[in-house]
C-alpha cells in the first residue's frame, strides 16, 4: 500500500485534526520541532510517532480494514 506523506507530521493522530501553529514556522524551525501538544484535544505527541500513526491509519484505510 503506497500512502501518501502530506500532513502526517501535522496532523494529529488522536483528534485527526491539523494543527496550524506551525504554518507559519521556517523549514528547519519545523523539522526541530520534536514534540508537540494537540491544540484541539491536548494529548501530546512524540512528532515521529504521530506521523508514523498516521501513516498506518491511512494504509489502513484504503485496504478498509480498521
Ligand atoms: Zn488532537
Amino acid at each position: 500500500v503506497i500512502v501518501d506523506p502530506k500532513n502526517t507530521s501535522r496532523i494529529c493522530s488522536d483528534c485527526g485534526k491539523k494543527n496550524h501553529e506551525f504554518d507559519g514556522l521556517t523549514q528547519s524551525q519545523w523539522l526541530g520541532t520534536r514534540n508537540w501538544t494537540c491544540p484541539y484535544c491536548h494529548k501530546n505527541h512524540d512528532r515521529d510517532i504521530n506521523a508514523s500513526l498516521n501513516i498506518l491509519n491511512r494504509g489502513l484505510n484504503q485496504l478498509n480494514i480498521q
